[in-house]
């Protein structure tokens, strides 16, 4: 698989920073320096970008860790079934590299319009100052993120909750953040 990148796209840079993501959220790690590759998700209820965060694989992975073997497998089995990971690929292959709409205008995997997502999360695969466009980014709906909550062990949806309010200081009822979000676990 060969990637393309681009530079990230303002789509993808921080409200809170007001430009490009330039930390981990979880171990501070300078993201622009040496091969660093991260992700950043961001959830948006309608146009307001309304929570997001840029992590590391590291960091990532250690995460992942935690959660119970079971919710993971749950989560990999609901994905595996409605996201096509070579066929993702392929599509995008034709794809011009600055509309970034194609890649998320619609939810990948329940196939939903953005427009008709009162909240959905984009997630991408960077490194340093530029984003990879082939599989990602993809665009999640509010109701798939909602699908994969329920698919999660107390356990493990607890564990999320505590992420979240840990790196964006909510209460992990999410009682003002997304009403659904799932991190990009998979
Ligand atoms: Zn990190």
């Amino acid at each position: 698989m060969t990637r393309r990148w681009v530079p990230i796209p303002q789509k993808f840079h921080s409200l809170y920073h007001e430009g490009p993501f330039t930390r981990c959220v979880d171990c501070n790690r300078d993201l622009h320096a040496d091969d660093c590759t991260y992700s950043i998700e961001r959830v948006f209820r309608g146009t307001e970008p309304i929570c997001e965060m840029a992590i590391c694989l590291a960091c990532r992975d250690r995460i992942v860790e935690e959660l119970s073997q079971e919710s993971l497998m749950r989560i990999n089995a609901f994905v595996d079934e409605r996201f096509d990971v070579d066929m993702r690929y392929q599509a995008t292959q034709s794809w011009a590299g600055n509309d970034l709409d194609k890649w998320l205008d619609h939810c990948a995997l329940l196939k939903i319009p953005a427009t008709e997502c009162k909240e959905y999360q984009i997630a991408a695969l960077c490194r340093g100052k530029l984003m990879s466009i082939d599989v990602l980014p993809i665009m999640i709906s509010g109701q798939a993120a909602e699908e994969m909550q329920r698919l999660m062990s107390k356990k493990t949806r607890d564990r999320l909750g505590e992420m979240v309010q840990e790196f964006f200081g909510m209460p992990s009822e999410f009682a003002d953040g997304p009403d659904s979000y799932s991190p990009m676990i998979w």
